[in-house]
């Protein structure tokens, strides 16, 4: 439920409104906007009795939000949300960042080679994984620790933020140490002990989707973030299975625009795992771009066929200079325009 307030509204209105949901037995989420402020109620299981709060002075409204996620929902706040993962690099305004690099950091050389190229092609951020969730527990398990290093390492010679997975609770506190934004895997959308972790430690946060997850199913995962205090949640399509083998997942481009309607966070787009095909990944990009993406998420290995992971997805880096040249073009057309790379400053990270 949402008590909206007048426009105006005193901080002492807005205080006793705050004061009576917790004695009601509720939690209050002030949320000040340049319109309007709002107070979230939550902690309640069913409909809240509003009665006494539709009384206060200064409140105009009470909305009682419908659907089973709550925070994250465009009619909890009707304004877009900006998450920022590094200075300049922000996700769900008008410009929109390219994350590129390996599936996995491999080693020291490999990584700052594909930072490099990330950057020189036009990337705002790299990506690389150190703690792999692998189909087979024979494959490449990642780096673990020492790929985290590799990557402050990358980050400090580039200056482009990091964007690194964590696979459980543990590796979470972990990987929050090293990374600008914590990606949650696919595989772990619905492991919500991680996703109330993650949470808790309150750095921006990729929430990729499950390979059959609906898109309710992704905004209430969000939602497990959101209610332990944390907002900056950026959403992810990568491609859900379908019945057919021709590609190794189908990118569902009609999630960005429903995503969009259903909730205030951005969302971006994984062509790479969307479709698991090198020669797939550029015209996805672009289509996802045109749908409305608020980012894209890349893979690009400076040497893919030597790639421990996911090598016949990635780009090559003169295909992934030429995708940012066109995906400039493609956000131009729609008023929009690709986060320029190096607009960080070379920073020292937290080691
Ligand atoms: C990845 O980004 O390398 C990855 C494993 O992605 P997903 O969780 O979408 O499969
Ligand atoms: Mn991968």
């Amino acid at each position: 439920m949402l008590v909206v307030m007048r426009h105006g509204a005193s901080a002492d209105e807005v205080d006793r409104v705050v004061k009576v949901i917790g004695e009601l037995g509720y939690d209050a989420r002030p949320m000040p906007g340049a319109q309007r402020t709002a107070i979230g109620v939550v902690g309640n299981d069913g409909r809240v009795d509003s009665s006494r709060l539709a009384a206060l002075p200064g409140v105009v409204e009470i909305i009682h939000v419908t659907q089973p996620y709550k925070q994250v929902s465009r009619e909890w706040r009707p304004e877009s949300t900006i998450v920022t993962i590094a200075p300049g690099v922000s996700f769900g305004g008008d410009e929109v960042p390219i994350i590129a690099g390996p599936c996995s950091v491999e080693s020291e050389e490999q990584i700052i080679e594909a930072a490099r190229a990330a950057r020189d092609a036009g990337a705002a951020a790299l990506r690389g994984g150190a703690f792999k969730p692998r189909s087979s527990p024979y494959a490449f398990q990642g780096l673990g620790k020492k790929g985290l290093e590799l990557l402050e390492i990358a980050r400090r010679e580039t200056g482009l933020p990091i964007v690194t997975e964590a696979m459980d609770d543990e590796g979470a506190y972990l990987v929050a140490e090293y990374a600008d934004c914590i990606q949650i895997g696919a595989r772990n959308m619905q492991n919500y002990s991680l996703l109330k972790t993650v949470g808790r430690i309150g750095k921006p946060v990729l929430l990729k989707r499950g390979m059959a997850a609906t898109i309710t199913d992704l905004l209430l995962s969000a939602e497990y973030i959101l209610s332990e205090g944390n907002e900056q949640v950026i959403l992810c399509e990568r491609g859900v299975r379908t019945f057919d083998p021709a590609t190794r997942n189908m990118l569902d481009l009609t999630a960005i625009p429903t995503v969009h309607r259903m909730s205030h966070l951005p969302i971006i787009a994984d062509p790479s795992h969307g479709t698991g095909i090198r020669d797939r990944v550029t015209p996805m990009a672009r289509a996802a771009l045109a749908a409305g993406a608020d980012g894209i998420i890349v893979e690009m290995h400076p040497h893919p066929d030597n790639a421990l992971s996911d090598g016949a997805q990635s780009l090559h880096p003169d295909e992934l200079t030429s995708l940012i040249k066109e995906l400039r073009a493609v956000a131009t057309a729609i008023g929009r325009s690709v986060t320029p790379a190096g607009t960080t400053e070379v920073r020292s990270g937290t080691h």
